[in-house]
């Protein structure tokens, strides 16, 4: 098979600009004219719009999906001292809120196939200061919702849901996002509902928890210059929100997209020595990132740099043994599941415009690495 003319890089951001370049052109038009750049009717429309299609009373919007996890937790009221449980195989963000807080992350290994928390082991890391559990829904996948807010609901704990990666997916029927007191979304270029720069959602049907993330996000004020709280000031643009709100009714079909080609790489891979990705019974993946695990990944990655595709690591080091987290006093084989994945989980290139024929060389490229490694 013949190399593309260019790199396969391993997301694509302006493709879907350029797809809807007109329609995303004018909104963002509409609102430089508008002269509203701070708040406004675009960012209440977009609001509702992402309420109705996650199935919530509410949602508020914020300057990124770091903020949106950080203004829930701390309006949920949790600081110094408090625990939340959360696994350490996700992006630092996750973490890095409930520390800005004052609050202790606890990791809870992850499930090797799914890579989401591991809900057996969540008793287990229960204590006196426990205040919360923080699923993140993995590379797209739902977590175990069912048993995780069984376990909240019995010990009194706040569910939020770190949705960033998996804005429409479904666990049983559900919307993700809309099974805790809040649901937390990114939208960084990158995510399945990227924008053109940084943003953010909360979602919940908590009335009160609602007013509380509003009041954080304009400086701890519900009246102008009347300041009850501190808090920050942490907003969504309208202009990300009225080309988000342009994206927004595509975003079932990129998911769709992205759910079959990570079949057909699933069918393509399957007599291949690699772990594949396994998408539970109960729950519709987004496909954030294709991830596949083999103990060979620097030399497969190698490989595929050599024929011009690009890949990633999502993520090389687990969070609890990140340098800045060395007080918490976790070691090597603390959490063997996520050391695992941290050291041979690799992405491929994966996006809703990624063509039949860069798809089709990706996986002859693949295939041919483990030819070329079997003769040796
Ligand atoms: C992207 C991401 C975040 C943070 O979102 P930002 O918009 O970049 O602040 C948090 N958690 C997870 C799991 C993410 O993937």
């Amino acid at each position: 098979m013949k190399k593309p003319k260019n790199e396969i890089p391993l997301v694509d951001t302006a493709e879907q600009y350029l797809s809807l370049e007109k329609e995303i052109n004018k909104e963002i038009v509409n609102v430089l004219a508008s002269g509203q750049y701070i708040m406004g009717p675009k960012v209440e429309e977009f609001e509702r719009a992402i309420a109705a299609y996650c199935e919530v009373k509410y949602a508020i919007g914020v300057a990124n999906g770091t903020d949106a996890l950080l203004l829930t937790l701390e309006a949920l009221g949790i600081g110094a001292g408090d625990e939340v449980i959360t696994t350490p195989f996700t992006f630092f963000a996750t973490t890095e809120v409930i520390s800005r807080l004052n609050a202790i992350p606890v990791f809870v290994d992850i499930d090797p196939d799914t890579y989401n928390i591991d809900t057996s082991k969540i008793e287990a890391a229960i204590t006196p200061k426990t205040k919360a559990i923080i699923p993140v829904h993995l590379f797209g996948q739902p977590a175990n919702m069912d048993e995780i807010v069984d376990i909240a609901e019995q010990r009194s704990l706040y569910v939020i849901e770190d949705a960033c990666q998996a804005i429409g997916s479904l666990y049983k029927g559900r919307k993700v996002g809309s099974m805790g007191i809040a649901g937390c979304f990114s939208f960084f270029p990158t995510k399945n509902l990227g924008g053109f720069g940084d943003g953010g959602m909360i979602v919940t049907n908590d009335a009160d928890l609602t007013s509380k993330v509003k009041r954080l996000r304009i400086h701890g004020s519900s009246q102008k210059y009347y300041h009850t709280h501190i808090g920050y000031n942490s907003r969504l643009d309208p202009i990300q929100a009225a080309a988000l709100h342009v994206k927004l009714p595509h975003l079932d079909s990129y998911n769709q997209m992205r759910r079959k080609k990570a079949a057909i790489y699933n069918d393509s891979f399957k007599n291949l020595p690699l772990k594949l990705p396994t998408e539970q019974e109960c729950s519709d993946s987004v496909y954030h990132l294709y991830i596949i695990q083999t103990p060979l990944r620097e030399q497969l990655m190698t490989y595929l740099q050599e024929h011009g595709i690009q890949t990633g690591i999502y993520y090389p080091v687990p969070l609890h043994l990140q340098e800045v987290y060395q007080h918490l006093g976790y070691k090597k084989g603390d959490l063997p599941e996520s050391e695992k994945a941290s050291t041979c989980t690799l992405a491929l290139p994966l996006y809703p415009e990624l063509t039949k024929d860069n798809q089709s060389y990706i996986i002859s490229i693949v295939r041919q690495f483990f030819k070329s490694i079997s003769k040796k």
